[in-house]
């Protein structure tokens, strides 16, 4: 994951670690080199340069630490900067209120939103929740025959959606279909566009009318880098967007999107992709990321 990104910073860091004593011309060099393996990797350049800013400020205020060397200290307070971009602690789920509770996936087609409403079925079922999938994407059958496959694979109930209804109506329906079959959470797939437009806009706000759902998350595609932080704001500034998922962080992103989503939206990622499998979803915890990439 984002292998280019910690190879670049091992650099910076065997680099500080040769020397003694830091001066100020090795720090900046340091900083210069952190800024630009973070613009390579595709995060937002007002990020970067707010990102090595803040490192300068934690850097210079430092107390000599007796058991770290400078270098180690500069190692630790990049680890810790990292961590606070990417939000610092992580943000779980809310569905704290009476069920069912309601989670509705929305975003670009082919970001992995079906995938991820099975994935997150299985990873609630796994926490003692009774998950319900609701496929409410009627402009493509296959998406609907798509989350029904996986439903069965998970043994878990399915709202029998047909692609003559209003997604709207599906998910008001389907919400007296879950308690019937005693499920506490719904999970909606919704409909995708290649684009964000207007229409996609106001079917997901009015599917976000009826059912007020508890969980509003975006699923958005890793590898499209700054295309999906701007993806993210778009959907944040019309809906109530709660979270994230970004997904195919297996693949060869470059780590733009994981670094820059929270910073640019303020909205958390809660969750990432792995991979294509049902288990191949992970918790996200931004000091664990911030550890990987720095390897
Ligand atoms: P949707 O159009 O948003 O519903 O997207 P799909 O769920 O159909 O996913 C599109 C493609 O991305 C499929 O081939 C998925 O298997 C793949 N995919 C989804 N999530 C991941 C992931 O985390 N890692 C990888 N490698 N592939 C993924």
């Amino acid at each position: 994951m984002f292998d280019n990104l910690t190879t670049k910073f091992q650099k910076v860091f065997r680099h500080l670690k040769g020397h003694g004593k830091l001066t100020e011309e090795n720090i900046q060099e340091a900083l210069r080199e952190v800024r630009l393996a973070l613009l390579e990797a595709d995060v937002h350049y007002k990020v970067a340069k707010d990102f090595v800013k803040t490192i300068a400020q934690r850097a210079v205020g430092q107390e000599v630490m007796g058991s770290l060397t400078p270098g180690q200290q500069v190692i630790k307070i990049v680890n810790e900067a990292l961590t606070d971009l990417m939000g610092g602690t992580a943000v779980p789920l809310d569905l704290t209120g009476p069920p069912p509770q309601v989670i509705v996936l929305v975003g670009l087609q082919g970001s992995g939103k079906t995938t991820t409403a099975g994935k997150l079925a299985f990873h609630l079922s796994k926490n003692k929740r009774r998950p319900c999938l609701v496929p409410a994407d009627v402009y493509r059958p296959a998406a609907i025959d798509q989350l029904t496959t996986l439903a069965g694979q998970l043994k878990m109930p399915v709202y029998p959606s047909s692609s003559d209804q209003k997604p709207e109506h599906i998910v008001r329906d389907a919400v007296s279909f879950a308690r019937q079959h005693q499920c506490d959470t719904l999970i909606v797939d919704t409909a995708g566009r290649l684009h964000i437009d207007q229409e996609l806009m106001d079917e997901l706000k009015r599917i976000e009318a009826v059912v007020k759902p508890q969980e509003m998350l975006l699923v958005a595609d890793a590898m499209t880098g700054q295309d999906a932080v701007r993806v993210a704001s778009s959907f944040h500034e019309a809906l109530h967007i709660t979270g994230v998922v970004l997904t195919k962080l297996d693949g060869d992103a470059r780590g733009g999107a994981a670094l820059s989503i929270k910073a640019v939206t303020g909205c958390p990622i809660k969750f990432v992709g792995v991979g294509e499998k049902l288990d191949a979803l992970e918790v996200f915890h931004p000091d664990r990321m911030s550890s990987r990439i720095l390897g």
